[in-house]
């Protein structure tokens, strides 16, 4: 899940980290007092649950209280990746000298939390990371032994970040690090941490994704939630119990088990379709819990075949094909569907599906290859 960049920052400044004076508001109205009370500059930050806001132009520094008002109407209206902009941040605005990027996440193949920094922070640090690579620079962390000040010093050395500034740097590691722990975080990232003209560091952004799985030790993340990061279909399909996520091609894939649905979706692209969406429906198979996986499916208007795949274990396949069956009598729809069963009691799940205006097939390829074809038809 991820946070606010406001949200994080509080968790930030918990653990010792510089950040700006600000408050997070809601009306262009609210945004003018906060203004007035900060005095100055201020900048205003849409908050949205996407990177690029800056360049996208949610992010704007204005003179005035009355300045800042007028942006803000100008943001709260906006629309960022599809996100709608429902909060600012209102911060005051920083003179940047440099922009260092300072950030933590997991390194899946070494197993481990890594710390990444780089002299070239702010809204272009992927270009840099490609085309200059060595300008990354990484320290793995033993999970035991924590971040280390001579890591952070290292960093801080390969940064070329002058001498006069480590002390402090030292100290915004390490609450980096205690953010990041502290949270069950996956990543914490300060993007840019500014050395401002009058000399201090400043963390001017702040992004953490925290693991959904350790949410439920950490209630006050879990109050953080922002249902728009989710699209409508992925809330529903969690309400059902089902996991689903979106994706751009045009089959529908239903399939109990995570695994065997990842499977599903390469052999699809293997024979040159692209898969609509991920769908485990789990086990179980409630003419229900189908008819809402059906509906989620379809409430894609890209979809144009769909291909259920269902190892029959302990869900066995007669089950699941009369769940198919009563699911559509309550669903209208002329998308052909494939359907593969195999697995405890397939001859029978099979034969139940016989003379239904659906293609059954047995193995995985024939399905597959049948659905590739049939959703090519539905596209001319
Ligand atoms: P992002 O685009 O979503 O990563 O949002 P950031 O908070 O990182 O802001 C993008 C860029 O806006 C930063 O890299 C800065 O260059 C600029 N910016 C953000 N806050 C301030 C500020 O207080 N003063 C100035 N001058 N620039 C700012
Ligand atoms: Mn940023």
């Amino acid at each position: 899940m991820k946070i606010h960049e406001y949200q994080s920052k509080i968790i930030f400044a918990e653990h010792g980290i510089p950040i700006p004076a600000g408050r997070v508001a809601a009306s262009a109205k609210e945004v003018k007092s906060i203004a007035a009370e900060l005095g100055g500059r201020v900048v205003v930050k849409s908050q949205v649950l996407v990177g690029g806001r800056g360049k996208a132009g949610g992010i704007r520094v204005a003179e005035t209280p009355e300045e800042a008002e007028g942006i803000a109407t100008k943001i709260l209206g906006m629309t960022i990746k599809g996100l709608p902009v429902r909060k600012v941040l209102v911060d005051e605005a920083a003179s940047i000298k440099s922009e260092i990027y300072l950030g933590i996440t997991n390194d899946r193949t070494n197993r481990c939390p890594v710390m990444i920094a780089s002299a070239e922070g702010g809204v272009e640090i992927e270009e840099v990371a490609r085309k200059d690579p060595g300008k990354i620079i990484r320290v793995r962390i033993d999970p035991l032994l924590g971040l280390r000040d001579y890591q952070s010093r290292y960093l801080a050395q390969m940064i070329e970040l002058p001498r006069s500034f480590w002390r402090e740097f030292l100290k915004i590691t390490r609450g980096l690090y205690a953010s990041y722990v502290d949270t069950d975080a996956s990543l914490a990232e300060i993007n840019p941490l500014v050395i401002t003209d009058d000399k201090r560091l400043l963390a001017l952004d702040g992004k953490m994704v925290v693991d959904d799985n350790g949410l439920f030790i950490h209630p006050e993340l879990e109050e953080m939630r922002d249902d728009d990061e989710i699209k409508k279909e992925e809330r529903q399909a969690r309400m059902y119990g089902l996991s689903y996520v979106k994706l751009e091609g045009n089959i529908g894939c239903m399939v109990n088990g995570a695994g065997l649905a990842m499977a599903t979706m390469d052999v699809i692209k293997l024979f040159g379709g692209e898969p609509a969406n991920f769908l485990d429906i789990g086990g179980g198979a409630s003419a229900e819990k189908v008819a809402s996986a059906i509906r989620i499916i379809l409430s894609d208007s890209n979809v144009k075949a769909i291909l259920f795949n269902v190892f029959g274990g302990i869900t066995r396949c007669d089950e699941v094909a009369r769940g198919i069956l009563s699911a559509m009598e309550t669903i209208d729809t002329s998308v052909p569907m494939v359907v593969r069963l195999i697995g405890t009691n397939e001859a029978e799940g099979r034969r139940l599906l016989q003379g239904q205006s659906m293609t059954v097939a047995t193995s995985l390829v024939d399905a597959a290859q049948k659905a590739v074809s049939l959703a090519k038809e539905g596209v001319q």
